[in-house]
């Protein structure tokens, strides 16, 4: 696709589980969540992945706006996109479609087992103005794949996520936040754009639609950091 040669930058935000229950590094409290969002909001307004990549089509900057993504679809998440959508904030849930209904064991390195959301739960959440897109379909690293099982990950992902909601997936996740050249030719080759993870800064314009920065929020991510991340003013 064709790049628009002025800067577009949108801030996105990524989360993994929202629980009081996990002890990880990846767990955001509801409370803290609800903060974070309550501050954030203050000053901008949530737009969703598919806005985003229409107006970076329109050569549109989206000044004051951020989006919110979920990577790995864990069920603790459910009642907060349930409570946000009654916000009228619409968010992007990133799957990987094997663990549908199962849980996060193929993180050897977690100390925890969390529950993966099941069909009903996509269900719903899609029938609350959330998107729903693709995280890869074993979630392994797809840089040490070969190409028949990296063609694999990203066409079935999307396939099954399609016949499960009646709608077009566009977008994929990296696992892992991980790509290479070869990972995003072959991920080009599906969806219209792709995302990976940082744990800090990003605050990069879209240079590239298949290696999109979002900034991971942790449970050590302050809010002033997260407010820098937006205003484009970290380091
Ligand atoms: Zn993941």
């Amino acid at each position: 696709m064709e790049q628009t040669s002025s800067p577009f930058r949108l801030p996105i935000l990524t989360y993994h589980h929202i629980s009081d229950e996990i002890d990880y590094y990846t767990c955001v409290t509801p409370s803290i969540f609800r903060e974070q969002i309550r501050e954030i909001t203050k000053e901008y307004g949530c737009i969703s992945l598919e806005e985003a990549i229409q107006r970076h089509e329109r050569n549109e900057p989206p000044t004051g706006k951020f989006a919110l993504t979920f990577d790995d679809g864990y069920q603790d998440t459910v009642p907060m996109l349930q409570e946000i959508a009654g916000q009228g904030l619409a968010a992007t849930v990133f799957i990987a479609t094997d663990h549908i209904a199962k849980d996060n064991r193929w993180n050897y390195k977690a100390p925890y087992i969390a529950k993966v959301m099941a069909e009903d739960d996509i269900r719903q959440i899609a029938a609350a103005g959330h998107a729903v897109e693709s995280h890869a379909k074993t979630h392994q690293c797809l840089t040490k794949l070969p190409d028949k099982e990296l063609r694999l990950e990203l066409a079935e992902s999307r396939r099954v996520i399609e016949q499960l909601l009646g709608t077009e997936v566009k977008f994929f996740a990296y696992p892992f936040g991980l790509h290479d050249t070869r990972v995003r030719e072959f991920a080009a080759k599906k969806y219209r754009a792709a995302f990976a993870t940082h744990k800090t800064a990003a605050s990069e314009d879209w240079i590239d639609l298949f290696q999109i920065h979002r900034l991971s929020v942790n449970r050590d991510t302050p809010l002033p950091a997260i407010l820098h991340y937006l205003h484009g003013t970290n380091t």
